[in-house]
């Protein structure tokens, strides 16, 4: 009598995931679906990581998250002060991951880097008195004329400067 093939271990992953890849390519990252929770991050730390106004996360638990390709890519950076650790990609420069110390459990992973749903909409805003006061937060815009696709935001204050030379710029 033929034996019955041993029982496989029980699953942990969810039935959906969602997959995240850095701008070259060589490190692939996944979560499962449905996240813990998504957010955007607008302190002067993030702002400088990711190099823009705001980062946008997805928090997976860690037990949920795991690294596909291009481990060997992948540089950590631990802030000694904050005990804050960031990843990126080494090769293309990418944030790959951000983990805190008052959420051990958890890891954030740039909204961005995701090409599919993560299960949860960044509902959430952290560290607002962080924010810098030149971030788009919805103003009117207008359409620049003779440059197609461009949208101006009018000044906040009456420019005292002239305008730079957008033909230049643009
Ligand atoms: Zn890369």
């Amino acid at each position: 009598m033929a034996k019955k093939p041993a029982k496989a271990a029980p699953e942990k992953r969810s039935a959906v995931q969602a997959q995240a890849a850095c701008a070259c390519g060589a490190v692939r990252l996944e979560i499962d679906v449905p996240a813990v929770w998504a957010w955007h991050d607008h302190s002067a730390e993030s702002r400088r990581a990711h190099g823009c106004a705001y980062a946008t996360y997805v928090g997976s638990w860690k037990s949920r998250f795991r690294i596909l390709q291009g481990k060997a890519h992948i540089t950590r950076y631990e802030d000694p002060e904050r005990k804050t650790v960031r990843s990126f990609c080494a090769r293309c420069g990418t944030p790959l991951t951000y983990e805190r110390p008052r959420s051990p459990k958890i890891v954030n992973i740039p909204r961005g880097i995701f090409r599919s749903r993560t299960g949860r909409e960044p509902r959430y805003h952290m560290y607002l008195p962080e924010q810098a006061d030149w971030t788009w937060t919805g103003e009117a815009l207008a359409p620049l004329k003779g440059y197609p696709g461009v949208m101006r935001e009018r000044p906040r204050k009456k420019a005292r400067t002239l305008e730079p030379p957008l033909d230049e710029l643009l």
